[in-house]
């Protein structure tokens, strides 16, 4: 059976202490690797090596190291097909949507911040027949990166990435529930030549691997993706040691349609925006709002899409829907919909699991599931239940769509649909969501600061945001 090793030091290393934990594939229920259940002494180990890597590496010309990312990118590229189908080993999802989305992304993510920071520059501040002062960006040095299981290859990149391009160190974990293109992405960083101990990758839980990342004093700064209470765990933590803290969390998305939409995109649209991996994607839309006018309409059409998401095996290339990540997750996600049916939710679609033939018979399958009739500050249309489940909700104005859109403790992301351009822009305006997509979903421009407002996040990833993250400026005055 496949047995995962750390990434230390340039090498691809067992555990300290030889410890391993089964890895299950959610499409089967059955255990298809083992990974190194890292611990404080992996770390320190990992660590060590990133400080004795970063005189050099910080040293090193902007686009000298950009060179290595763009190679580790066209690795990726290279390697397309087989990191599709880990990914949709390990995560559940089907294996189109990794070719499609994940991979690629993660290719362009080490794409554009390996050329990035040639462009990267910094201000001065010229004071008339006085002084001249300019700003020199360091390199915060050994950081750590940790990451979540729902986007595994794509969202471990898009903070590894920056963090090299900017000259820093890395001590990154993916999570423990999908490790596996991170693996293999530590194979692709050796055959791309990526000098010893630049990038280092730590496997296990977070408790045990994540958890002395955050508290080592050797690493200046952490960049999580992840749920918000550990977020909030991870600040009460570093914050006290002056770390650097980017912290991209938990989402309660809203999705705003209005009567003047193109309706046949905006069903389209919102099909993907409410089930693409299952849902479980934080930019995802979980509340549907439609205005009444079109409500029926926008019903029928969305539930007509929705009984044509195939459930199957991610594999087969006819499936629009895997299987959920991991049983604990799936039971979560039922709890929610017990949840719906108690606080008064109408079912219009799904709400079972689903028992597949063949190899599948033990996966952890769900059927894409929709609630109306639900009150907007209920618990289902309030907390993240990052799964294929959503509500829809009519309203009557843009002053009650907008209260109950700003109603939940998150901030994450929106979307807008209308064809009345004053009235996007006023509404976009008025959201308390850090992205906001009018007529379109998950559209991407890497240079765009990414992230949340309110308990979804502090800090934006992406573009120069990214890059000013992962150093620190200093002011140098010259007087004339
Ligand atoms: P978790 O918060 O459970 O875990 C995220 C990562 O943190 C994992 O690698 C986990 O390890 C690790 N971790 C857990 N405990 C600690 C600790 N004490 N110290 C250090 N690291 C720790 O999130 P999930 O993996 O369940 O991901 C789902 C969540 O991520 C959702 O809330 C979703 O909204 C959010 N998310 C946010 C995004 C954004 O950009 N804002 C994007 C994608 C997801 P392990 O898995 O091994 O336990």
């Amino acid at each position: 059976m496949l047995q995962l090793q750390n990434y230390i030091n340039g090498h691809l290393v067992p555990p300290a202490a030889g410890r391993y934990l089964p890895n299950i594939e959610p499409a089967t229920g059955q255990v298809f690797s083992h990974i190194p259940d890292s611990d404080a002494e992996d770390v320190a180990r990992a660590t060590a090596a990133a400080q004795a890597a970063l005189p050099a590496w910080r040293r090193l010309p902007a686009e000298d190291r950009g060179k290595l990312l763009v190679r580790i990118s066209e690795l990726i590229e290279r390697d397309l097909e087989r990191l599709a189908q880990a990914e949709s080993q390990d995560n559940g999802k089907p294996v189109s949507l990794a070719r499609s989305v994940d991979i690629p992304r993660a290719a362009s993510n080490f794409a554009f911040f390996g050329t990035a920071a040639q462009h990267f520059a910094s201000e001065t501040h010229f004071q008339e027949g006085v002084a001249l002062n300019y700003t020199v960006r360091h390199p915060l040095g050994v950081v750590g990166c940790i990451s979540p299981w729902n986007l595994p290859l794509y969202l471990f990149t898009w903070k590894i990435a920056p963090a090299l391009a900017a000259g820093c160190c890395v001590v990154a974990k993916p999570s423990e529930i999908t490790p596996y293109t991170a693996f293999l992405l530590s194979e692709l960083c050796i055959e791309a030549g990526l000098p010893a101990g630049v990038l280092n990758i730590v496997h296990g839980t977070g408790p045990g691997a994540g958890q002395p990342i955050i508290e080592h004093p050797g690493i200046k700064a952490i960049s999580f993706t992840g749920g918000t209470k550990t977020g909030e765990h991870i600040a009460r933590t570093a914050a006290p040691m002056f770390k650097k803290l980017s912290l991209e969390l938990g989402g309660k998305n809203p999705n705003i349609i209005f009567a003047d939409c193109d309706l046949t995109e905006a069903v389209r649209t919102s099909l993907r925006s409410s089930f693409a991996n299952q849902g479980q994607i934080c930019l995802c839309g979980s509340r549907i709002f439609v205005e009444r006018s079109i409500y029926e309409p926008f019903k029928r059409e969305f539930l007509a899409g929705v009984a044509a998401l195939t459930v199957g095996d991610p594999q087969d290339g006819g499936s629009r829907q895997g299987a959920l990540v991991s049983e604990a997750h799936l039971e979560k996600v039922l709890s929610y919909i017990a949840l719906a049916h108690e606080e008064g939710g109408t079912l219009l679609a799904g709400g079972q699991r689903v028992t597949l033939d063949g190899r599948c018979a033990e996966g952890y399958f769900l059927q894409p599931t929709v609630f109306e009739g639900l009150a907007p500050d209920c618990r289902v249309n309030r907390e993240e239940i990052f799964g294929p489940v959503v509500t829809l909700t009519p309203f009557d104005s843009e002053e009650e769509v907008l209260t109950w859109a700003n109603g939940t403790e998150y901030g994450l992301a929106a979307t807008i649909w209308t064809r009345d351009l004053n009235r996007a822009h006023r509404v976009a305006h008025e959201l308390h969501s850090g992205i906001v997509w009018i007529n379109s979903w998950l559209h991407r421009d890497l240079r765009t600061p990414f992230g949340g407002m309110k308990n979804s996040g502090v800090g934006r990833e992406g573009g120069l945001e990214a890059l000013r993250f992962f150093t620190e400026p200093q002011s140098v005055t010259v007087k004339l």
